[in-house]
């Protein structure tokens, strides 16, 4: 990522822009800050948030007009907070002032004509910039001290003391030009004498006058108090900018009133009366109170409705910089790289965020970067990328109907229906071939979607590639697509291949007869993958209600979808976030309804990741088939119930279906599996063991017959059991077994990628 590309991911990210009220407030006091400490009762802490952003804070505390009120995002829910009344409760009650600490002196002197609160204010300021004033006014504080409380102005006049400020009351001298020559800037702080003087305000935003070194108030001056302060903050820093000879409007543009672009979710806020002051202002517990009203404004919305940014305990903002950083480190961070290869790439943020911040965009890039650059940890997608090239390969099977040397059509079922529900593939492309007039072929094989989540372009356009010369040798047909993932990715790497869903197919022409007339509710969950596809969504809302099924709508539907865990590849890059990802949707599912209705889905990877968390979910197709064919996989009765597809079983019904299909459509009678003795039987643990470190039975396959070949092994004689390895390609494989003539008990599996090189 180049930094200009930085900057504007950095921009369009307004978490750390400033709430309205500290953007309205001409002083950008933090009022939230200060409104969280005086909540928790903290009223020294709070004391000095107002000291560190007011000019003479002993006196503008108490004068406060409280303009932040205004935009307040409390004002239509109760009324907006009380600044002012907080504020001056504050100043009364605060028992510890932080040290005022000027900066070295500078060797320099400004002249401040006039005593007002534009004067003060600027004479403060500069005071702690090392800046030495001196105030020319015969009537310092004669608009201010009226207001204050004699113990503020005390404290005040001590403080100004210690930063050294000088007042004098010698009589305004007459010759501008002679007084420049005296001084290094000079500052006109009222608009009585502003007047009396030759010079010209020329700039409204500096203040600066046609004398260069001369600045003063508008005039005739109109402001508020707080306006006042605010002037003379702003004469203060164009006067030190003039001193050190640097830009006088640079970076000035937030330095008055402005409009954030921060915007905060409020519509589940409940209203809250404002608290109303005593003649003697709040008492200690109504302060703490009012205070506690702040919203505490935010923009957060895509941190709140996203797991994995909830993870990763920041936003977006932070996230850019983390992978800006990260691009300079050698390999990466460990912390950054899974944060990278986290993201569900579901595109929920840019739906949510009021400024369409995409992650999925910045993350799946620095993906590709980091593969460009060979900085991507291999852990991360390999086992994903293995079970695609077998999908690819082993797996795949494209054939134009039985006697048809080209297709019309071609039922695409992707690399997971065949792989989870191959009984739903046959029953599903047997319909389609009976149901429409012309050939129907059958494509199974990956759409490239783990390829490009990894952010692999070149693998990513090989597979690609691939499918387009296959789908020329059927005969250019249009695709049936039953994957919702693989009609995205159709839609966005292969536009060329004309495409359908298998839902708009059926809606057309017709439903099974044998379809199951559910009784029961469903809640409907939506792939994240049809976020953007609304003509699927609709044709599957179709065929529901023609089936007669009552669904509920959850609250993120539809555009607003959840991902289910496994987008992005989440599930191989960080599988303990994948499944709280699954559990969080699975909550919110659950939370749409009173009863606890099943969930209904149309994605066979989702219906697996859901019921992983035993969520009772079933896939539409479970609905439009229920007949299943118990010579591909154990259908059970209640499509609800059947368990969760293992790794090794997802390759093995692959497998299956494949010549299940080539014998009873196509008369091949061709044995595509190479499984030979030995027995294989695993213990509990083992099998578990291999789900969780995702090893295959297939790669246990490997190591046994390495065993058988070579004779090799250790013996354990704690255990007595055998140890054994074999390192296929990148990884080596470990198994531990007893070994009951041909028959090998696996007891225990691991893998690593160090290579064990025998002693010389
Ligand atoms: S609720 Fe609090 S943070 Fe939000 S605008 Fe009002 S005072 Fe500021
Ligand atoms: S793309 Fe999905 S997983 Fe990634 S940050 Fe956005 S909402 Fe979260
Ligand atoms: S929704 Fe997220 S990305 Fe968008 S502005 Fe808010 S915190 Fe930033």
């Amino acid at each position: 990522m180049e930094q200009h590309e930085l900057r504007q991911w950095e921009a369009q990210c307004t978490q750390e822009d400033a709430p309205h009220c500290q953007a309205q407030c001409p002083l950008h006091i933090d009022v939230r800050t200060f409104c969280k400490k005086m909540a928790a009762g903290k009223i020294n802490e709070a004391w000095a948030v107002l000291y560190k952003s007011m000019p003479m804070p002993h006196i503008t505390a108490n004068i406060c007009n409280g303009l932040c009120m205004e935009t307040c995002l409390r004002k239509d829910l109760g009324g907006s907070i009380n600044m002012p009344e907080l504020e001056s409760y504050c100043a009364a009650n605060a028992t510890k002032n932080p040290p005022v600490r000027p900066l070295p002196s500078k060797g320099k002197r400004v002249l401040i004509i006039g005593g007002g609160l534009s004067a003060l204010a600027a004479a403060w300021d500069l005071a702690k910039k090392g800046i030495s004033p001196t105030i020319l006014s015969t009537e310092a504080y004669d608009d201010v001290a009226s207001n204050i409380p004699e113990k503020a102005f005390e404290q005040h006049e001590q403080a100004m003391k210690k930063l050294g400020v000088l007042f004098s009351s010698e009589e305004l001298p007459e010759d501008l030009a002679e007084i420049c020559t005296k001084w290094d800037a000079v500052l006109l702080a009222t608009s009585e004498v502003a007047n009396q003087y030759p010079c010209e305000l020329i700039n409204p935003k500096t203040l600066q006058t046609n004398i260069s070194s001369v600045f003063t108030v508008p005039f005739p001056c109109i402001a508020t108090s707080i306006e006042r302060i605010a002037l003379g903050r702003t004469l203060a820093l164009s006067a030190e900018r003039s001193i050190q000879n640097v830009s006088l409007t640079a970076g000035r543009d937030t330095e008055g009133p402005y409009q954030s672009r921060l915007q905060t979710a409020v519509s589940s806020v409940s209203s809250l009366p404002r608290l109303p002051a005593g003649d003697e202002g709040y008492d200690e517990a109504t302060a703490m109170l009012e205070a506690g009203r702040c919203l505490q404004c935010e923009c957060m919305q895509c941190v709140n409705n996203c797991v994995y940014l909830a993870e990763f305990k920041s936003y977006p903002k932070v996230y850019a910089r983390h992978i800006y950083n990260n691009a300079a480190i050698v390999m990466g961070t460990r912390h950054a790289n899974k944060m990278i290869n986290s993201c569900m790439l579901c595109g929920l943020c840019e739906e949510i965020c009021p400024e369409d911040f995409a992650v999925q965009n910045l993350c799946l890039t620095a993906r590709q970067e980091m593969v460009a650059d060979s900085t991507m940890p291999p852990s991360a997608h390999e086992f994903a990328l293995r079970d695609m090239a077998f999908a690819n390969t082993a797996g795949m099977l494209a054939k134009n109907a039985p006697s048809a040397s080209a297709s019309t059509y071609a039922f695409f079922p992707g690399c997971q229906l065949p792989a989870i529900s191959p009984h739903l593939v046959e029953s599903t492309y047997n319909y389609l071939r009976d149901s429409l007039e012309e050939p129907v072929g059958l494509f199974i094989h990956c759409c490239g979607a783990p390829a490009h989540w990894a952010g692999q372009k070149d693998l990513t356009e090989a597979t690609t590639r691939q499918i387009l010369q296959q789908w020329e040798i059927m005969g250019k047909p249009e695709l049936i697509t039953g994957c919702p993932t693989c009609a995205s990715m159709f839609a966005e790497l292969l536009p060329q291949i004309p495409t359908r869903s298998l839902w708009e197919v059926l809606e057309e022409v017709g439903l099974p007869a044998k379809a199951r007339m559910p009784q029961q509710p469903y809640v409907l969950h939506d792939p994240c993958s049809t976020r953007h596809d609304e003509p699927m969504r609709a044709h599957v809302r179709a065929i529901i209600e023609k089936l007669a099924v009552s669904i509920t709508e959850p609250r993120l539907s539809g555009l607003l979808t959840e991902c289910c865990g496994f987008g992005g590849l989440l599930d191989s890059a960080n599988p303990e976030l994948s499944r709280k990802a699954s559990q969080h949707r699975a909550e919110t599912l659950s939370a749409c309804t009173e009863d606890e209705q099943d969930v209904l889905t149309y994605c066979a990877m989702c219906r697996d990741m859901l019921a992983r968390t035993g969520k009772r979910t079933i896939h539409l197709l479970d609905i439009l088939f229920p007949n299943c064919n118990a010579a591909l996989s154990c259908c059970d009765a209640d499509p609800a119930t059947i368990p969760v597809t293992g790794f090794s079983d997802r390759r093995e019904n692959r497998i299956r279906l494949k010549e299940h299909l080539l014998t009873t459509v196509w008369g091949e009678a061709e044995s595509v599996t190479k499984e030979n003795a030995p027995t294989i039987t695993y213990t509990e643990q083992a099998a578990a063991n291999m789900e969780e470190r995702r090893i295959l039975r297939s790669d246990i396959r490997k190591v046994v017959d390495y065993v058988e070949a070579t004779n090799s092994s250790l013996f354990n004689t704690q255990t007595q059991r055998n140890v054994a390895s074999f390192r296929p390609v990148g990884v080596t494989y470990w198994i531990e077994y007893t070994k009951d003539n041909d028959a090998y008990c696996i007891h225990n599996v691991w893998s690593h990628r160090m290579q064990i090189i025998p002693p010389k």
